[in-house]
């Protein structure tokens, strides 16, 4: 009988490979087959072996997503072939990344997993930015919620509770409906002069911050044309970024060894 070993459900982060953790950096070199999102970073899966059998899960032919069953499939296939598999997910596997449907599905099919934590974006995009995402006297606390739209009602959220300005609201898959999420949660009163800030490519390169208020991030956001990744913060915080943006200069500076 073929050795099952386990499927390793592994969070690669944002984007900047030094922020993968030292157990995933481990797993890329012993796995031999990987599965990865759209949203984990070219420097991370330069990290694989060349032999390693790289299998994009992003996009099918002509620009369709391989359905979440495929995947799913494709992973308990792999396994149970008695290969060393690893599922790579951007951020971490188990924040609005579909970790807990995967490992469900290998759970249900008798294949044994471990579930690799990485640092969602919110974390990573927040710290790069220089936005602390709680501070004592600004945000006693922090929700992370994804703007993706749900059904043809909007987005289902609780705009009440969310219109909290001593909490930092953090939105995932928030530019799509980023009109909608202003409205509402401005409707349900939350000042409009609240800081918010765009972040796109976070931890990148190319990370790029927008900062505004509430009332004035959709039209940010639309006049930015942003490409790729971003997460949308709102909240007092955001006002530290003026003196706590790090990044850029890091970037001009030689490593230290
Ligand atoms: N599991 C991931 C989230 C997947 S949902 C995590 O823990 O981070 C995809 C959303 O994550 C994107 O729409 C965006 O809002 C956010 N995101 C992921 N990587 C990002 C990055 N490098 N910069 C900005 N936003 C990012």
């Amino acid at each position: 009988m073929t050795d099952i070993h386990p499927v390793y459900l592994v969070g690669a982060g944002p984007g900047d490979p030094d922020l993968l953790t030292v157990k995933a950096r481990r797993l890329i070199d012993a796995v031999d087959v990987v599965v990865y999102d759209k949203l984990v970073a070219d420097p991370i899966l330069a990290l694989f072996p060349a032999a390693t059998e790289k299998i994009f899960a992003g996009k099918q032919a002509f620009n369709h997503y391989m359905p979440q069953e495929k995947i799913n499939e494709v992973l308990v296939e792999l396994a149970q072939a008695g290969r060393k598999v690893m599922r790579l997910k951007g951020g971490d596997p188990f924040v609005f990344g579909r970790g807990g449907e995967e490992a469900l599905h290998l759970a249900a099919n008798g294949i044994p997993f471990e579930i690799v934590p990485g640092i969602t974006s919110s974390a990573g995009c927040a710290a790069y930015a220089g936005i602390p995402l709680t501070h004592r006297d600004l945000a006693h606390g922090v929700r992370f919620v994804t703007g993706h739209t749900q059904g043809p009602d909007g987005l289902g959220l609780n705009w009440q509770s969310l219109a909290d300005p001593d909490t930092t609201l953090v939105i995932y898959m928030g530019v799509t409906n980023v009109q909608q999420i202003t409205e509402r949660l401005i409707g349900a009163g939350m000042p409009a002069t609240t800081p918010a800030a765009a972040i796109n490519q976070g931890t990148r390169p190319d990370q790029n911050v927008l900062t505004t208020t509430l009332a004035d991030l959709p039209e940010h956001v639309a006049d930015a044309g942003l490409k790729g990744p971003t997460l949308l913060v709102i909240g007092r915080v955001v006002d530290l970024s003026e003196r706590l943006a790090w990044f850029d200069d890091a970037l001009a500076r030689e490593p230290i060894t």
